[in-house]
């Protein structure tokens, strides 16, 4: 597995620092993201916010602009608080100690382990996605990996192999690091949920799941409860070159981030009694979204509307596009603006002439 990873690890700027900070960055927008994905991300995240310090300080507006398009906001969020108490408790210096990693906001046993284990070269087990299906199937273990038992057995095993490298790091064989990082890498890479490469494995030999033809079998992840249909009408009201726009209250969903104003239709709110319809007239649709938040389905009609004479729509803004450029977006939000921005070309500049 080590001689496997020294040669087809892949070349992650993450991978060549050992400073906990950009490495904890790394795995939370990791989480539930792809690495070409989160790849600009953390480059633009690292140039802006190079430090505790400038993540503690940061406007929370500035932390979710540069999250803007990764979803799930509540890891942005987190992760300045964890910063935060980086700076009170621990001197702005990020903690080593195993359980005082996982006491910081947004941190689990996965990314206390990966940190300590990544960035201090300590014995400590990880359990994502990726290492859960290489365990199991190396191993033959039957049972799905998310119940208590089977996750059980599967927390002590990455612990099992994490201590054999850090014994065998004293004679420099083997280091935590590389061991961890070896066994996300070769679910990354090798083996992957459908048609793993088994014949490229370097495991193949000591694999129970090939030997006993079960590779497709494991692991036994049970099925998801179905995905459920959700549907909301957003309105792009214009006056004058301007846009309104909210933002979300704090403590909801997607809290902070901006948006046209909007309402989910259920099948008993029809168009002409809702309340946008009451104030804006001419409502024309502009595109449909189609976007996922975890078991969620969404669709997002947006409509291009004129306010009635002396309707109002409640609180926000009026921005210009530029402005509203400016502003973090829930995505879905993002995505009415950038069609928006195509169809308004900028304002042209004044000729000094
Ligand atoms: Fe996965 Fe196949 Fe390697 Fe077994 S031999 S660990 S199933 S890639």
């Amino acid at each position: 597995m080590l001689n496997w990873f020294s040669r087809n690890a892949r070349d992650l700027p993450w991978r060549q620092t050992r400073d906990p900070y950009a490495i904890w960055i790394s795995e939370i927008m990791l989480q539930q993201t792809q690495v070409k994905t989160v790849l600009p991300y953390w480059e633009r995240w690292m140039k802006n916010l190079p430090a505790i310090k400038s993540l503690a300080r940061a406007k929370p507006e500035t932390v979710l602009k540069l999250w803007e398009g990764l979803g799930y906001y509540t890891r942005a969020r987190n992760l300045q608080k964890a910063a935060k108490t980086i700076e009170e408790n621990h001197g702005g210096i990020f903690p080593e100690n195993f359980d005082e990693v996982l006491a910081l906001p947004g941190i689990g046993p996965y990314t206390a382990g990966a940190i300590c284990s990544i960035a201090f070269d300590q014995p400590t087990p990880i359990l994502d996605g990726n290492v859960m299906r290489v365990l199991t199937r190396i191993y033959g273990i039957e049972g799905d990996p998310r119940e208590p038992k089977t996750n059980r057995t599967l927390w002590n095993l990455s612990e099992a192999l994490v201590k054999i490298a850090a014994r065998r790091q004293e004679t420099l064989m083997a280091s935590c690091s590389a061991l961890n990082q070896s066994l996300m890498e070769l679910g990354a890479l090798v083996c992957t949920p459908r048609q793993p490469k088994c014949p490229e494995c370097p495991v193949q030999k000591h694999c129970v799941a090939l030997r006993e033809g079960k590779v497709q079998l494991l692991p036994e992840i049970a099925e998801r409860a179905p995905a459920t249909k959700r549907h909301f009408v957003a309105f792009v009201v214009e006056r004058k070159g301007r846009f309104l726009v909210r933002q979300r209250p704090e403590a909801i969903v997607n809290a902070l981030l901006w948006e046209f104003p909007n309402l989910e239709r259920n099948d008993s709110t029809s168009f002409s009694e809702n309340e946008f319809f009451r104030i804006a007239k001419d409502a024309l649709p502009i595109c449909s979204i189609k976007h996922s938040i975890t078991r969620y389905r969404m669709t997002l009609d947006a409509f291009r509307a004129t306010l009635r004479p002396r309707k109002k729509f409640g609180p926000g803004k009026w921005l210009s596009i530029p402005e509203l450029r400016e502003l973090p977006f829930a995505s879905a939000h993002r995505q009415i603006l950038d069609h928006l921005a195509r169809r308004i070309p900028p304002p042209r500049l004044q000729s000094s002439n």
